[in-house]
């Protein structure tokens, strides 16, 4: 990627206050997008000043599901969760699903906006807490919002279905998964195509994509390491899970460094290790916990069956009591964009936003559980929507400086730029994919 963000902030200084200077092939049914902005100016407001957490996404759910069945969608509440399922049946065609993630983040806003969060929630252990939607899904809520309205008062325009997916617990990564569980493919239509947008802290006004493999997939091991707790005086009476767990973290770098293809990237990091009480207190057993991050299956496999060895193999060498346990709590497959879909819809949306609003961009080792759809089945694609203020993100690009990033409390999305673009995004890339009359 040479210098991608440089010429799109030249051309949006050059555009109107609302930052979207639409190329000449805009199609007929973004036409309403200036009547109908300030409408999702005031449902992105409150969503953003009402967040709730992973899996309590009640309100949220009862918002949208209102405001879509007076658009005319059948709408279906309380699917795997607070999930949300709108249809809209328009004759024969294609059914392309649109997918939006609903819950916020156990973050305290200090972004200083008129409207930031002041919300306080109960989280699942009962404790009281700050909630934000610091991670952008009130962004793109509200862009799916935009497009749903736009093609529900344009049913002249397109032929097919399209399915609506209010998607809970992203951030748990654990949504989707109930979303399918509780048969989103079975008791309504099986989309033909599954799209998603995630802001990112590129300019507001572009879209980056990668065709392939683009978000990793993520698994979380929890392992424990026996030993035989004793006198820390006396060490040659005990067999100390503290160095066998010392071992085991060293040990562990190197199936990244010695056995993974360089070219074939994958992330291991224990982030956390808990064991004993006291100075002179040699523990029974030390707790490791670890995050796995890879993009193909087999990398996995391999990494997976690499962590059960190494731990095996130090706690046999420490002379451990008994085996450890290492237990693989899945997380999410990697977020696959099907290429050639992913080729379709670029060519359509820049055809709209104007080529050098799009960029490819690399993939990234985080994670996103809207990679399950294409798990099952479906040719699915997420396009990053870019959301920093350009000429906030220029400058921070001249000084070197990092940009508050998602899940940061100064995350502060360019409102009506990236708003706007969302909604141009995911509109044409749904028309692109349903029928013409
Ligand atoms: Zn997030
Ligand atoms: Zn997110």
């Amino acid at each position: 990627m040479k210098n991608p963000h440089l010429l799109p902030l030249l051309l949006l200084s050059l555009a109107t206050p609302a930052g979207l200077a639409l190329a000449a092939e805009t199609p007929p049914v973004l036409g309403g997008l200036d009547a109908l902005y300030p409408d999702l100016d005031a449902l992105y407001r409150d969503l953003h000043q009402t967040p709730e957490l992973s899996n309590q996404e009640a309100k949220t759910s009862a918002k949208l599901a209102d405001r879509l069945r007076k658009l005319g969608f059948e709408v279906t509440t309380k699917v795997g969760g607070h999930g949300v399922v709108a249809v809209l049946r328009n004759g024969p065609g294609p059914t392309v699903m649109l997918r939006a993630d609903m819950d916020g983040l156990p973050v305290q806003e200090k972004t200083g906006l008129p409207y930031a969060s002041k919300a306080t929630v109960k989280d699942a252990a009962g404790a009281t807490t700050s909630v934000m939607h610091a991670c952008g899904h009130d962004v793109h809520m509200t862009a799916w919002m935009g497009t749903a309205t736009l093609l529900a008062h344009a049913k002249d325009r397109w032929k097919g279905t399209l399915m609506l997916v209010g998607q809970p617990a992203e951030e748990v990564a654990a949504g989707a998964r109930q979303m399918l569980q509780d048969g989103l493919f079975k008791r309504f239509p099986k989309p033909t195509h599954a799209l998603a947008l995630h802001v990112n802290t590129a300019p507001a006004g572009t879209v980056e994509y990668r065709a392939g493999y683009a978000l990793a997939g993520a698994d979380s091991i929890d392992i424990t390491l026996h030993g035989k707790g004793g006198h820390g005086a006396y060490p040659h009476a005990t067999v100390d899970p503290v160095v066998m767990a010392a071992r085991v973290v060293l040990s562990l770098q190197t199936l990244i460094s010695r056995e993974r293809h360089p070219l074939e990237p994958a992330v291991l990091t224990v982030g956390a290790i808990h064991g004993g009480t006291k100075n002179n207190i040699i523990p029974d057993d030390v707790k490791l916990q670890l995050t796995l991050r890879w993009y193909k299956p087999e990398v996995r496999k391999a990494l997976l069956d690499g962590i059960e060895r190494i731990v095996k193999a130090e706690a046999m060498a420490s002379g451990a009591p008994r085996p450890p346990e290492v237990t693989v709590t899945e997380g999410t497959p990697s977020v696959y964009n099907d290429p050639a879909l992913t080729q379709r819809l670029v060519g359509a949306v820049s055809r709209v936003l104007g080529e050098q609003q799009l960029q490819e961009t690399d993939p990234v080792m985080g994670g996103e559980d809207f990679a399950e759809y294409g798990r099952a089945g479906i040719p699915a694609v997420l396009l990053w929507l870019g959301s920093t203020e350009p000429q906030r993100h220029a400058q921070a690009k001249a000084k070197g400086q990092e940009l508050p990033s998602m899940h940061s409390p100064l995350f502060a999305p360019d409102r009506e730029r990236t708003l706007r673009t969302g909604v141009t995004t995911l509109t044409t890339a749904a028309l692109e994919l349903l029928d013409k009359p």
